[in-house]
């Protein structure tokens, strides 16, 4: 596959892919079970009716084309419908997850000139502190609150007839914010191009998605991976999503894959960690799990080894950004090297450059980068030049993610360039050393940062999350955890200095922040 087929046509809409599905009256879109074991489900046809009746309401309340929405809703079949119901009419949505507070709302209503919001009725009140709470339009799901439009009700006497609003390839879709890991979220401009390049390169290169499979992505809406996986890998595919909304829990997860005969499975690698971490997966058969895919941060060599000792399936490792799609990837069938990121996915150019845009040699370290010109990249970030141009090196956007290639073209994670750890000039990446300590079965969770040191400039320092049934003051476990770090990785790589601590600074989607922990550091060595 080269690049030209990721390119759109010029009028397009992404809500096109799926409405060929609703044709079909009994195609299930989703299938969902609650925190109470409460079911429901959905086909393809009625989902597409509600979603007309709430682009007729949205229309009707004076949000249109060009408009931004903010949508702040739980893992549920409106939230689909909500979505569906905005790029159907052209309005670009912003979504927000659930765990945000009127801080993080009120930055993405003023920076995102927000018109509309829909909002699970248990969030509303993080509204009521909103500067332009007055002005805003905004519709309540779940519950009636006072001045919010309540949509279950309008909802009855909406008519479930619209027509696609003429939208080009080139025309906003979405406004999503990154997951702040490294600073403030940056919104990312993404056009219904940039889904039609999406779509044709996870849901069937990487998630392997057969049409009819069973498909549980766990991210929840909010962050782009949800609209990754979820929603447009698995509507797009014309499969059927499985939607859980409960707390994760590591046995849940197991016996809900077990219970609805998952396909296909996406998670985080922290999810999987502490599934693989389980002591009875030989309790649980998965005979129809086909793919098993993770994304977001580096994945852990355990999880690959337990995954296969028990499920005969190999977890696969994919990397992308809310700026991009997936742009690296072990596809279905491929070779697995436990470790890597995989290889480019067909039609993303990844490359690994220098500071002067030339490629860097098998075994060094590079920025990962894509050519401006590839299809699945994002436009620029809202309103920041300065951020958008700091992306850019020459003809490339610059991930800010380093990596090493190897002789077959395969990816390995270093860091974000923040991340990098310099000790008596070696250059070590945390990754490395994490995978070492979370392999030790004392370690729950760990993350590795830079400690200043006057002698070596910095020596690496690892924070750790003990399981829970050991005691931090365990005599030598700090020696024995160095050691089994020294066996696993390059020696001058081990961590010198240990920290137990009871658990990791995390953003809300659950990435370890280890900006913090660096900060601390800093601020202690003055
Ligand atoms: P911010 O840009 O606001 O700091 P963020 O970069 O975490 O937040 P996302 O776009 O959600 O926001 O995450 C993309 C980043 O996640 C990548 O740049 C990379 O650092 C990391 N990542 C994604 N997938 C993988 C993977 N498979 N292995 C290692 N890192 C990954
Ligand atoms: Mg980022």
């Amino acid at each position: 596959m080269n690049q030209s087929s990721l390119i759109a046509p010029e009028n397009y809409n992404i809500v096109m892919e799926f409405e060929k599905y609703a044709e079909e009256p009994n195609r299930k879109a989703l299938i969902v079970e609650d925190d109470k074991g409460n079911q429901n489900e959905i086909t393809y046809r009625n989902l597409i009716r509600n979603a007309n009746k709430i682009g007729n309401i949205l229309l009707e309340h004076g949000i249109k084309k060009g408009d931004k929405l903010l949508v702040m809703m739980p893992r549920s079949i409106e939230t689909y419908e909500v979505y569906i119901a905005a790029l159907k009419t052209g309005i670009i949505i912003i979504p927000c997850s659930e765990m945000f507070r009127t801080k993080d709302l009120q930055y993405r209503i003023t920076h995102g000139e927000v018109r509309g919001v829909v909002s699970y009725a248990a969030f509303t009140p993080q509204f009521n502190d909103i500067d332009q709470y007055e002005e805003l339009v905004k519709f309540s799901v779940g519950g009636k609150k006072e001045d919010w439009n309540e949509l279950e009700r309008i909802k009855e006497t909406a008519s479930e007839e619209l027509e696609i609003v003429h939208t080009t390839s080139e025309d906003l879709a979405f406004l999503p914010y990154t997951s702040g890991t490294t600073g403030n979220p940056k919104a990312v401009m993404h056009t219904h191009a940039w889904g039609y390049a999406h779509m044709r390169t996870a849901p069937a290169n990487w998630l392997a998605i057969n049409e009819g499979d069973k498909v549980w992505a766990t991210a929840a809406p909010g962050w782009q991976k949800w609209v990754w996986s979820p929603f447009l890998s698995v509507l797009g595919s014309g499969a059927t999503g499985f939607v859980y909304n409960g707390k994760f829990e590591p046995k849940k997860y197991m016996s809900l894959l077990e219970k609805y005969g998952i396909n296909v499975f996406c998670c985080t690698p922290t999810e999987y960690r502490l599934m693989a971490k389980l002591d009875n997966l030989a309790d649980y058969q998965l005979p129809s799990l086909h793919s098993a895919v993770s994304a977001g941060e580096p994945l852990n060599r355990e999880v690959i080894d337990q995954f296969e000792k028990y499920f005969g399936v190999t977890v696969r490792d994919g990397y992308g950004q809310t700026e991009n799609t997936l742009l690296l990837g072990f596809l279905k069938g491929m070779k697995v090297k436990p470790g890597s990121m995989g290889k480019p996915t067909p039609g993303n150019n990844v490359q690994l450059i220098d500071e002067d845009c030339n490629p860097v040699p098998v075994g060094e370290v590079g920025d990962i980068a894509v050519p401006l010109d590839t299809p699945a990249l994002f436009k620029a970030y809202y309103k920041d030049e300065e951020r958008t141009k700091k992306s850019c090196r020459g003809d490339f956007y610059i991930t800010g993610d380093q990596a090493k290639i190897d002789e077959e073209g395969y990816f390995w994670f270093e860091g974000r360039n923040d991340d990098i750890i310099v000790s008596s000039g070696y250059t070590i990446g945390p990754f490395e050393v994490e995978d070492a300590l979370v392999k030790h079965p004392a370690v729950k969770e760990c993350a590795v940062v830079a400690s200043p040191d006057e002698v070596r400039g910095n020596v690496v320092k690892a924070f750790v999350v003990l399981q829970d049934h050991v005691d931090s003051s365990e005599t030598g476990l700090v020696k024995e955890l160095q050691n089994h770090a020294k066996q696993l990785t390059a020696p001058y790589k081990y961590p010198r200095k240990i920290e137990f601590i009871n658990e990791l600074p995390k953003t809300s989607s659950g990435k370890t922040r280890r900006v913090e922990l660096r900060q601390r550091e800093k601020t202690i060595a003055k």
